[in-house]
């Protein structure tokens, strides 16, 4: 089958041929229809973030149809549409046992420990790591198992300071932030929203997505946010980038008693100490969702009210398709179609 392979930092990814993976007795094979290019990619083609095997496939943001079953699998049958939970956990720490696989110390992420999405076909190791998509096209399915499964569990952490009034800063208006807009406006209707980006076309993208405000993420941040907000800030903000710049507008925007939820791994540093910050402020961080969180993602989509802006790619285009996230010039998501 065919597959995109990354052999280390610094090298071009290559399509090669490589063989069909055995399916183990609680494993399924997927035939991949749509796995999305992730800035977390980036990190590792970057070596920011190291991978377990060399070569791997990446890709972690996967759905397609059920193609081989293992011996013991009941849950799903050849032809199912699935989405693929990501997050896969050890499944046997008290972490997993209470269903917040994502936080397991043990993980084995596809696309990072083993071999990810980016290919024909893609090995899942247990049955219980997929969803069922009941109709929903698996394309549109991809990126709703990351870009839309992280903001959603980042949103709901804040959703106590948010309501009728109150002010939502999304930093970061990419994959995972336009995605973060729409799941804003459905979970909580009258909460006024502010997107800061650096790139004009996302903020154009984060006006058609409910933006009240938009705000250039290269001027100065936090006194367009006090400008724009009565001079009190922002109830809740999600960073959805991370570095140092992004991160010290965060706090320059935050109002007394916020929340700030550092989702984007670039890796920055926030000092905080007892006056650096508006009194009262928590800073969290968030790291993608559960499994049932990724059905309530699945449950936002079927019922419309989040949407993915997807562009369509081979495997062939991977290379160019990186070039183009690392310049910030992709708008959404892009969903590799192999
Ligand atoms: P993306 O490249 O699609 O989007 C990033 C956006 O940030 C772009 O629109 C870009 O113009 C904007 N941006 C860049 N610098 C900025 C600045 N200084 N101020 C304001 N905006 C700025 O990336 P993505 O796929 O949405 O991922 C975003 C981040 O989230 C990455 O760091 C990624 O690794 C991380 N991530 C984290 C998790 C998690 O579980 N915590 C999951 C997925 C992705
Ligand atoms: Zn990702
Ligand atoms: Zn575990």
């Amino acid at each position: 089958m065919k597959a995109t392979r990354f052999y280390g930092a610094g090298h071009a990814i290559q399509i090669e041929d490589v063989p069909e993976p055995e399916v183990g007795p609680n494993a399924v094979l997927v035939k991949i229809a749509g796995a999305g290019v992730c800035h977390s990619d980036l990190h590792v083609i970057d070596g920011e973030v190291g991978v377990k095997r060399n070569p791997i496939t990446l890709g972690h943001e996967n759905a397609g149809v059920v193609e081989k079953i293992g011996s013991q699998v009941t849950a799903v049958q050849p032809g199912d549409g699935v989405a693929v939970f990501g997050a896969w956990g050890c499944g046997v720490c008290n972490i997993c046992e209470r269903g917040e696989e994502n936080l397991c110390q043990n993980p084995i992420y596809p696309g990072i420990m083993v071999d990810g999405g980016w290919a024909e076909k893609l090995l899942v190791s247990h049955s219980r790591n997929l969803v069922k998509l009941n109709g929903l096209d698996p394309v549109v399915a991809a990126p709703l198992t990351d870009a839309a499964l992280t903001p959603y569990r980042a949103i709901k952490k804040t959703v106590s300071r948010l309501g009728p009034g109150k002010r939502l800063g999304i930093i970061g208006v990419g994959g995972l932030g336009h995605m973060a807009l729409q799941i804003a406006r459905a979970l909580t209707p009258a909460t006024r929203l502010y997107a800061i980006d650096v790139n004009k076309d996302k903020l154009a993208m984060a006006k058609e997505l409910g933006a009240e405000v938009t705000i250039d993420g290269a001027g100065d941040v936090g006194a367009a946010v006090k400008a724009a907000t009565d001079g009190e800030g922002l109830d809740a903000i999600v960073d959805f980038v991370g570095n140092d710049q992004t991160l010290a507008n965060a706090a320059a925007s935050a109002a007394i008693g916020a929340k700030v939820v550092i989702v984007g791994i670039a890796g920055g540093t926030l000092p905080y100490s007892f006056w650096k910050l508006p009194l009262e402020c928590e800073v969290t961080s968030s790291i993608w969702g559960s499994r049932q969180e990724l059905k309530e993602v699945l449950e936002l989509a079927r019922t419309g009210l989040i949407t993915p802006h997807i562009e369509r790619q081979p495997l062939e285009a991977i290379n160019e398709v990186l070039s183009r996230l690392h310049a910030g010039e992709i708008q959404g998501r892009v969903v590799l179609t192999p």
